[in-house]
């Protein structure tokens, strides 16, 4: 007799940090030794990890996240906001000797950004806490990493994620040269990477997206993906290189629009979608989340997807 389907327990697991972001508009930064005046404090769940795993599980992706929060305010904050986005937050740790990680971010009229961030608990997240998942790892299609986290508790997770044979998206943001540990870089299928980023680690200081992306490949990276904002992305894989166009929308707010592109990746390459393929998707979703204000309240549902385009 036939036994219940063996598969994995999840699309995505994502190993990365969670943040609070506390933002304030004002009318003009202060400079050294002056208090300025801004708007209400607005609180909202961000960091990469916890983006990216929000976006998987909005679009219907069987979601884990692991990482840290402290046990404070921002940490149920953050644990709610994934709990309603539909993420499994079992792994979640919740470290009652931390804070939890912070964003403060000061936003001028012209949209500009200042921000100091405070990792609290994201900066506690240990390879102890990854070998303790390995068994999460094993049972998912694809890890996501970023570089929100300590760089060996992320090198643990990629090579727990070789050993049991689980696909690794790397998101080398914020500290994209770090990716370039040959046994990070060997373990991205894809790396993605955004123009800046890319053009930063091939060390093409002019080019091509497609040249890029070549360079990364050539440094070690399986398969590359370039997004290009309102432009769409670049993907180079063992097929060759695919150019998927942009989706035209009136842009509201981009922030957070690359973790909702990696999440929505992430989820169609556990589904078995080939890499050009899971990069159309991602770029509606990415297109999708800039229509709307802030980062992961702005993360479409599947339904919300197919209304935007059709
Ligand atoms: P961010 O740092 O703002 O989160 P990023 O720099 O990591 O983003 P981008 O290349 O700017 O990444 O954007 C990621 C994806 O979001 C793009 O591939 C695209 O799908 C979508 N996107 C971003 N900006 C626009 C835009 N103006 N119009 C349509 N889609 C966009």
């Amino acid at each position: 007799m036939e036994g219940p389907a063996q598969g994995p327990a999840y699309d995505v697991l994502v190993v990365g940090s969670a943040n609070a972001d506390l933002t304030v508009r004002v009318e003009r930064r202060p400079g050294a030794g002056e208090t300025v005046l801004g708007t209400d404090l607005v609180e909202s769940a961000g960091g990469k990890g916890a983006n990216q795993a929000a976006a998987a599980a909005r679009l219907g992706g069987r979601t884990a996240l692991l990482a840290r929060v402290g046990g404070d305010a921002f940490g149920e904050l953050l644990l709610d906001a994934q709990r309603a986005a539909g993420t499994d937050t079992t792994p979640v740790i919740v470290d009652e000797t931390a804070r939890t990680g912070t964003a403060m971010i000061i936003v001028s009229p012209d949209g500009d950004n200042s921000i100091v961030v405070s990792p609290g608990a994201n900066a506690a997240l240990t390879p102890a806490d990854v070998a303790a998942a390995k068994d999460v790892i094993a049972a998912s299609a694809v890890v996501s990493l970023q570089l929100e986290i300590p760089m060996e508790s992320v090198r643990a997770a990629a090579a727990a994620a070789e050993e049991s044979g689980t696909r690794v998206v790397l998101n080398p943001s914020p500290a994209p040269e770090a990716a370039l540990a040959p046994e990070l870089l060997s373990a991205a299928d894809p790396l993605v990477v955004n123009e800046h980023e890319a053009r930063q680690l091939s060390g093409l200081t002019d080019g091509t997206p497609g040249e890029w992306a070549q360079a990364l490949r050539e440094k070690g990276a399986r398969s590359v993906v370039v997004t290009l904002g309102g432009e769409g992305a670049l993907v180079l894989d063992g097929s060759g290189v695919s150019e998927v166009p942009g989706v035209r929308v009136k842009a509201v707010d981009t922030t957070g629009a690359g973790d909702a592109f990696t999440g929505a990746l992430a989820i169609r390459l556990a589904r078995g979608d080939a890499l050009p393929e899971a990069a159309r998707f991602a770029v509606r979703v990415g297109a999708a989340a800039v229509t709307k204000p802030g980062a992961q309240p702005s993360y479409p549902t599947l339904d919300e997807l197919n209304a935007l385009s059709g």
